[in-house]
């Protein structure tokens, strides 16, 4: 494919790559959109690059007026023989597929996604770190371009892929904020559903958490404020004696790729995983009675971070270190970064 004139980077990458605490997440963006139209006549175009900078985006298309656009964020890694692998990629293709039915929006064939994230990836290959350093973040976003006032299903749509080396570093803590009075999402809503109306109704929340100290937002059901859903932008995880508790998926909460690994990875270390509904008595009770353990969050960007705490302004639950995390995050990462680990058909390779 014949490749647009380079355009200036947002930050150029330093000649050398950083360690992962200062390369982060989304210091520097790829030169590249690799990006596919959608026209209501004629359906799905051509992949085709476009320079990032040179991408309009219409104040009146519908993504920007009604929140019409729906997004993955999933990564590639080198392996320790420099090949380059896609994680999981068919699984966020086919959650990209189900935010984008929940909205009315086309969906994308898999096989097109797929394309769009390997040639992404082919593109932007100088942007993904050595082995063990970290990983290419990539982001399919799909939404309505089509200018229109009125709220209606759009005619022109697009998908595009932006993308972002990251670091990939250790698990790090965070105390959550019970949030008593906003939402995230409710039943029947758009919380299953990657889309950034659920991450605009959270804003406020993570606002609110930052100003009483706490980290990120614990979000609490919508009807009684009592149940556990998710860890600001990553699914919860809670240990309570031998076993481990995930909120399940009611609607209300994103199906993470990276929860789904970690069911896995537990149930083949004998560790019974259940998905339960957790509340904050139960957690306070649990607390009491000693068999309070760990807790963290799982999601493609941060991995694995440790709650060490959850506060609602009455009550503090402290957990504790028990071991869980880091032997959760060293097959993780092991996973993640080393094809056919486990035997697990997990990675996908890239050819260059
Ligand atoms: N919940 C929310 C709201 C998220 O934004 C994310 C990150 N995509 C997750 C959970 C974790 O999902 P995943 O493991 O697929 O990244």
């Amino acid at each position: 494919m014949q490749l647009p004139p380079e355009v200036p980077l947002l930050a150029q990458l330093p000649p050398d790559w950083p360690a992962p605490e200062a390369l982060g997440f989304g210091q520097y963006l790829g030169p590249y959109l690799v990006e596919c139209q959608h026209r209501a006549e004629g359906g799905w175009g051509a992949p085709c690059l476009t320079p990032r900078a040179a991408s309009p985006l219409p104040v009146a298309s519908g993504a920007t007026q009604y929140g019409l656009s729906v997004f993955e964020g999933l990564k590639a890694y080198r392996d320790a023989s420099d090949g380059i692998h896609l994680f999981r990629a068919p699984e966020h293709a086919q959650r990209l597929q189900r935010s984008a039915e929940r909205l009315h929006l086309p969906v994308p064939p898999q096989a097109l996604i797929l394309q769009l994230c390997r040639l992404a990836v082919q593109v932007h290959a100088d942007y993904v770190p050595p082995h063990g350093r970290g990983s290419l973040y990539l982001r399919p976003t799909l939404f309505a371009e089509e200018e229109c006032l009125g709220l209606r299903p759009a005619m022109r749509h697009r998908l595009s892929i932006v993308v972002t080396p990251c670091g990939d570093p250790l698990p790090k803590s965070v105390r959550l904020w019970a949030e008593p009075e906003l939402i995230r999402a409710a039943p029947g809503g758009l919380g299953a559903a990657k889309t950034g109306a659920n991450y605009a109704a959270g804003i406020g929340g993570l606002l609110r958490a930052k100003e009483r100290g706490y980290d990120d937002v614990a979000w609490l059901d919508a009807a009684t404020h009592t149940q556990l859903g998710e860890a600001g932008t990553m699914n919860l995880f809670v240990q309570i004696g031998d076993e481990v508790f995930t909120p399940p998926l009611d609607g209300t909460i994103l199906a993470g790729i990276t929860r789904d690994c970690v069911m896995t990875l537990l149930a083949e270390r004998g560790i019974a995983c259940h998905e339960r509904v957790l509340t904050l008595a139960a957690l306070t009770q649990a607390g009491t009675e000693g068999t309070l353990g760990s807790a963290f969050g799982t999601g493609t960007a941060a991995r694995i971070a440790r709650i060490t705490a959850i506060g609602d302004g009455q009550r503090e639950i402290r957990f504790r270190e028990t071991g869980l995390i880091e032997s959760v995050h060293a097959a993780l990462k092991r996973a993640q970064e080393t094809p056919g680990d486990g035997g697990r058909a997990w990675c996908d390779t890239v050819e260059p």
